[in-house]
């Protein structure tokens, strides 16, 4: 019966360790940067893995890699389940890696029972989804929706040598013919560990990715006036780090007055001046960064923040700045990928619950092209981006198993 059958777990834990041994770090993790030779290694793997299990292979002029495994209506687009082989400088064994072998455990496992789905698959390897060797982060995902221009992806520089990424994956060998864009996806699953506490801390097996965070990026900037801090009286000061302290409260409030989902945080470049221990601080510029997976919400926090600027910057007598420096919607995810999804958890018996990706990810972009989900697996304490990244095996088998229902329920089995 195909309800019954399962991935092998232990196939896919050993297949996440053996691509941490490249790049391996000291402190168990790994560090494999877009287009570096570990990354090519870490390709060469994947390749030879594929081809093992009978998977056809392309590569696009990005180095995205599509292991395509034949469905019995071959003219179909293909379903693609995926996420990226790269990593964070010195960062962990799953983020990404996880989503990928999970691709692949699920072709090995229906090439074990010789199941044929109906639609087509491929797993999928995205390039660049870090940015951490050339930004911007999900690049490639980028250009297969539209979101930046190829030409220009193939110009971005490497920060450790300066070589673009045209040039890098020329070196590597992994510059492909298949155009980037016009690669149709019947629907695309992407499984990643959470990189946040909450499955772990709840004690639940799988995140059923229904949204992802919208955000609001702001540039403020008040202006007082800098006078001596000894002789000028505390009434009547036109302290602009006051106001600050002000509005950084106040972004913490409006986040918590739209809990649980929103995130409010006043965070990297803060500059005061003039910057003496005996002058009142005349200038500050600092940066607010908002989010929320519903739009409304979100302006509605907008509303807030300007609000509360204003007021602040009425009672202090301060001239504000307040710039909106970019925005990024919310996304919903596919309905009925989400069902398959949710539908595989109910029929297995794991525990689930609806949760919304708070980073970003190349389903965000590929959901732009083709019906889209996410599938969380738990991460202990949350952490990501770190050497100590930790998922537990069972946890990732369970969401590989959610995966290969999900899989079969939408593609559907033509023979077994
Ligand atoms: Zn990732």
């Amino acid at each position: 019966m195909v309800a019954d059958i399962r991935i092998d777990g232990a196939r896919l834990w050993d297949s996440i360790m053996e691509m941490a041994t490249i790049g391996a770090t000291p402190n168990g993790g790994s560090h494999r940067l877009t287009l570096s030779d570990e990354d090519k290694i870490g390709r060469d793997l994947f390749a030879s893995w594929c081809a093992e299990a009978g998977l056809k292979l392309s590569v696009d002029e990005l180095g995205d890699m599509f292991a395509r495994r034949a469905g019995s209506d071959d003219a179909q687009a293909p379903l693609g389940m995926g996420s990226h082989l790269d990593t964070q400088p010195f960062g962990g064994k799953f983020d990404g890696v996880f989503g990928v072998l999970a691709g692949l455990e699920v072709a090995r496992t229906l090439n074990d029972h010789n199941i044929t789905t109906v639609i087509p698959l491929e797993v999928v390897n995205w390039t660049n989804e870090e940015g951490a060797r050339f930004a911007p982060a999900m690049l490639a995902s980028g250009v297969y929706s539209g979101a930046y221009e190829l030409d220009w992806a193939l110009s971005r520089r490497a920060v450790d040598s300066g070589a673009t990424l045209g040039e890098e994956l020329e070196r590597i060998g992994y510059r492909g013919d298949l155009p980037v864009r016009g690669h149709e996806f019947s629907a695309f699953f992407e499984c990643h560990i959470e990189q946040g506490p909450i499955l772990d801390r709840e004690g639940i097996s799988v995140g059923v990715v229904n949204t992802a965070q919208g955000f609001r990026w702001y540039d403020i900037s008040l202006e007082g006036f800098a006078s001596h801090t000894g002789s000028t009286p505390m009434v009547g000061r036109r302290n602009a780090l006051l106001g600050m302290a002000k509005v950084v409260q106040a972004v913490d409030d409006i986040a918590h007055e739209h809990a649980p989902l929103a995130r409010g945080t006043v965070g990297g470049q803060v500059e005061v001046a003039p910057g003496s221990r005996n002058i009142i601080p005349g200038n500050v510029n600092f940066t607010v960064d908002m989010r929320h997976p519903s739009a409304d919400t979100l302006s509605a926090m907008d509303a807030a923040l300007r609000e509360t600027c204003d007021q602040v910057a009425d009672d202090i007598g301060l001239a504000l700045s307040l710039e909106q420096i970019s925005y990024t919607a919310p996304l919903a995810f596919d309905k009925k990928c989400v069902a398959a999804v949710k539908g595989a958890c109910e029929r297995l018996g794991v525990s689930h619950q609806y949760m919304t990706s708070g980073a970003g990810h190349d389903a965000c972009h590929v959901a732009d092209m083709a019906p889209t989900t996410m599938l969380f697996a738990p991460c202990k304490d949350g952490v990501s981006h770190h050497e100590s990244e930790e998922s537990k095996p069972e946890d990732l088998e369970a969401v590989c198993n959610v995966l290969l229902h999900a899989v079969l329920d939408y593609a559907g089995v033509a023979s077994a």
